[in-house]
């Protein structure tokens, strides 16, 4: 069997880490086992989808590098739709419901104070022909329930295991609106089955979802597809992450310039017995990737585990990766030994500007002592330089003025790069370069 899943994401917001995660555990499972990777709009809530919104999936899944096979949009295929409910009228499956939102509440109040389960009672299978022709001609148009058959519904899920629901416990799901427009539960299934898809891997939230769908998937003439149902993810005290907190969308972290292998490898990690480690590659994940791995425990979710991955990787970062990196984010491409000196002082790579006009200026030089600054002048060695200058200056000086360890090292580091910390000045000495250190020396800003 060739798997094929999909990662089918409303475009009603940004992708946040929790969805992001989905997208990213379904394409890892794809790439594993071959398969192919589907990306599906959910857009047919007309009110809340929007273009800017689905145009922020397609680039937030470009930033990870999910790339996908295919690409459908729910909005395309309304005829689709349309099929597939004739057919399931025509088997009796779908019927045509005339309550208010106000009488399906009471109902729901009313079964509850009765210690009933609030599912939908089936009254409107008590209508005959009559009774919708008087409630269609007092302008009550039908939304239309998916009947259940009764009985056990039941299947193994990849994270969850063995799962188990009694129809009788749910509610026949409403599957077209009033104004004719199908709900997501019929639209997901049908293309689940038109696009042969053979993994739905989505959030826990749609566990109940599923039991649904399952009976759905037989009513539409097909075998149901394999599930998986990831823990949703929660912050530090246990709460669900909302979709709408801003900064735990992926915009927000590639704003922030935080790298995107970080954040894969922590959200490929996260609910998983494998430790959370930078990974340099997706592919290094593909490899990793295996379902008994997940737990059913929610994972707990912190920003700052992906800012620490950052800094990981950057420190390890080879120099032919960081200059790829540099360009596609715009930054300047330095040379590799200038890669060599920064690299440990950074914990994003924007911050790579800082040293780069460190280098080439312009610099307020920090100037404590200028007879101090004068005589580090006179005694600069001759260019060329490499990184064995910074040690012939600094003994020269030692020797000149008896000022050794901080005392020497840091009026030298203030004045030479206008801050207290930093690169290894030996490292950073020729990058500057002779000209700019005897005008910085001279207090000139340069
Ligand atoms: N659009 C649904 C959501 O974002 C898709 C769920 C599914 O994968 O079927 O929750």
């Amino acid at each position: 069997m060739t798997v094929a899943v999909r990662f089918a994401p409303s475009p009603t917001g940004f992708l946040h880490v929790g969805n992001a995660r989905t997208a990213l555990i379904v394409w890892l499972f794809a790439r594993k086992s071959g398969g192919t990777y589907l990306l599906r709009l959910d857009d047919t809530d007309q009110e809340r989808s929007t273009e800017t919104y689905a145009q922020a999936i397609e680039r937030d899944l470009a930033w990870l590098d999910l790339t996908w096979d295919r690409k459908a949009r729910q909005s395309d295929r309304a005829d689709r739709y349309d099929a597939a409910i004739a057919r399931l009228k025509e088997a009796g499956r779908l019927y045509p419901c005339y309550e208010t939102p106000e009488e399906l509440s009471l109902k729901r109040k009313s079964r509850l104070a009765q210690g009933l389960p609030p599912v939908y009672d089936r009254a409107a299978l008590q209508l005959d022909a009559a009774d919708r022709a008087r409630l269609e001609a007092a302008g009550r148009r039908p939304h239309w329930r998916f009947l259940l058959q009764p009985g056990a519904i039941e299947w193994h899920d990849l994270v969850r295991g063995p799962v188990h629901f009694d129809a009788d416990d749910l509610s026949d799901p409403v599957l077209i609106r009033e104004d004719g427009r199908p709900l997501y539960h019929v639209s997901s299934v049908i293309d689940d089955i038109e696009f042969g898809i053979t993994h739905v891997v989505r959030g826990e939230d749609h566990v109940a979802n599923t039991a649904l769908h399952i009976q759905m998937f037989r009513a539409l003439g097909a075998e149901p597809p394999v599930f998986a149902h990831l823990p949703l993810l929660t912050d530090a005290a246990g709460q669900g992450l909302s979709k709408r907190l801003g900064s735990l969308s992926l915009q927000e972290l590639r704003e922030d310039g935080l790298e995107p292998m970080a954040v894969a490898s922590v959200l490929a990690k996260l609910g998983t017995s494998d430790p959370i480690e930078p990974r340099r590659r997706l592919e290094d994940l593909v490899e990793e990737f295996d379902w008994t791995k997940f737990s059913r425990a929610s994972p707990k979710f912190d920003v700052a585990e992906i800012r620490r991955l950052n800094v990981r990787l950057i420190h390890e970062m080879p120099y032919e990766e960081a200059a790829r990196r540099l360009a596609e984010r715009g930054l300047p491409v330095v040379t590799e030994p200038f890669w060599a000196a920064v690299r440990p002082n950074l914990a994003r790579l924007d911050e790579i500007t800082d040293w780069w006009q460190v280098a080439n200026g312009p610099v307020a030089p920090v100037r404590d002592d200028p007879a101090f600054a004068g005589t580090a002048a006179k005694l600069l060695p001759p260019e060329p330089w490499t990184e064995d200058t910074w040690k012939e200056w600094t003994e020269a000086l030692k020797a000149e003025t008896g000022l050794k360890g901080k005392a020497l090292f840091l009026p030298l580091r203030r004045i030479l790069t206008g801050l207290d910390h930093g690169p290894e000045l030996k490292t950073l000495l020729p990058l500057i370069g002779r000209d700019r250190t005897l005008r910085r020396l001279g207090g000139e800003t340069a």
